[in-house]
């Protein structure tokens, strides 16, 4: 049987190892931890740094196909592979989506709407951003940012030089600051084949930056989720993706969706599929990846998605499983730091019957803390 060869060992690897075995696969990891989430589950390892060619060489010759789980890899070191392999997605998405400058690049290219952005690189282009954006913006690393790291929201031209200088010397962009109604996100898979299946629209709160909640559907009219499929399809053709993506989105109070960014892997606000749905995101990501056809991706139930984050959310496991309709995944990780990611829980409901927010709020039960309001993102 086939293996495939997935790039990275987290829990985004490990999920997709998992459904990779379910369809008969073997999977092989490169990876520079060997107790890592994707390691205790994968059928082979490489262990090895990402930019070495050798480690590089051997992984690619061990697989079939080669896969991604996470960004922060060179597109270099995927194009070194693509020698002996297959690379889905390719390693210019990646090349694209890393760098945040050359995403919305592209995407304004292909017609996308995007926040008002401006390139920084020095204190003129830094002023000129903000005559030209207006305050509040936000500044962002281009690249090897995640989790809200890497950004700065700044209020007047005061916090201007002190953000810019606290993100220094690493090329920026700085966003016009997007006052939306709420933040949305749609999963889009595209195969071999060019078919494309988007999972429905959903609705993603944050907490500190990092996503806390997804709502599955997205409570927003149709012609908007309809629309945020579009926008999701649209990208993934033009990317002539191969594999699944992540595309995150604002609404904004008009009624009108401004793409953020993109994600060329599964995605933490695509992991209520696991339970709402017959075929996942990382069955659809792994099918995609293998040259199969694509199934539909059909939700059969609404859901809701709570990450479980840092050892806070850990100290709830016991709640957790003392609860029959909390379905829980854990990633293996050995301990519950601040902010990290150990696992999440999702809740279903039936089809149609998604909850308002009260209702969410009494199904989470103490699972509930952070969600009433969610504060802007931490400035660190
Ligand atoms: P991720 O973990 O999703 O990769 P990231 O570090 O790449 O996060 P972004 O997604 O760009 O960061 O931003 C994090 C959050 O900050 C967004 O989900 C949103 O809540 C807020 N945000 C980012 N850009 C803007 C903007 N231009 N206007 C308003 N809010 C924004
Ligand atoms: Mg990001
Ligand atoms: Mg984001």
């Amino acid at each position: 049987n086939a293996v495939i060869g997935i790039v990275g060992g987290g829990q985004l690897g490990r999920m997709s190892a998992v459904a990779a075995s379910r369809l008969g696969y073997k999977t092989h990891i490169l990876t520079q931890d060997a107790h890592g989430p994707a390691a205790q589950v994968c059928s082979a390892i490489t262990l090895g740094a990402y930019d070495d060619p050798a480690a590089l060489d051997a992984f690619a010759k061990a697989v079939d196909v080669v896969t991604f789980e996470f960004e922060n890899i060179s597109a270099d070191a995927l194009d070194r592979l693509s020698r002996h392999c297959p690379v889905r997605p390719s390693g210019n998405i990646l090349r694209i989506s890393q760098d945040r400058l050359a995403e919305k690049t592209f995407l304004a290219e292909a017609g996308v709407p995007l926040a008002p952005w401006h390139a920084v690189t020095d204190h003129a282009s830094l002023h000129a951003a903000a005559d030209r954006l207006g305050f509040p913006l936000i500044l962002k690393t281009t690249r090897n940012g995640y989790d809200g790291k890497g950004q700065r929201r700044v209020q007047n031209v005061a916090e201007l030089d002190e953000a810019f200088a606290a993100l220094a010397p690493h090329p920026l962009v700085a966003e016009g600051m997007v006052d939306f109604a709420c933040e949305l996100s749609v999963m889009v898979a595209r195969g071999t084949d060019g078919t494309i299946q988007c999972f429905d629209t959903v609705l993603n709160h944050h907490w500190h930056g990092i996503l806390d909640l997804t709502l599955a559907p997205a409570p927003v009219p149709e012609s908007v989720a309809e629309e945020a499929g579009r926008l999701a399809a649209l990208i993934a053709e033009r990317f002539d993706l191969v594999g699944i993506m992540g595309v995150e989105m604002f609404l904004v109070r008009d009624g009108s969706l401004m793409v953020n960014e993109v994600a060329p892997r599964p995605h933490n606000s695509g992991h209520w599929s696991m339970d709402a749905c017959a075929q996942d995101q990382f069955d659809m990501h792994i099918r995609a990846v293998a040259g199969l056809p694509l199934p539909h991706a059909t939700r059969h139930s609404d859901a809701v998605m709570k990450n479980l984050v840092g050892p806070e959310d850990m100290a709830l496991w016991p709640a957790i499983l003392a609860n029959p309709g909390h379905i829980p995944h854990l990633y293996g990780k050995k301990e519950a730091r601040e902010g990290r990611k150990m696992g999440h829980v999702n809740i279903l409901f039936p089809y149609g019957a998604l909850p308002g927010d009260w209702g969410i709020q009494a199904a989470l039960g103490p699972l509930a803390t952070k969600c009433a309001s969610p504060p802007p993102a931490d400035e660190d």
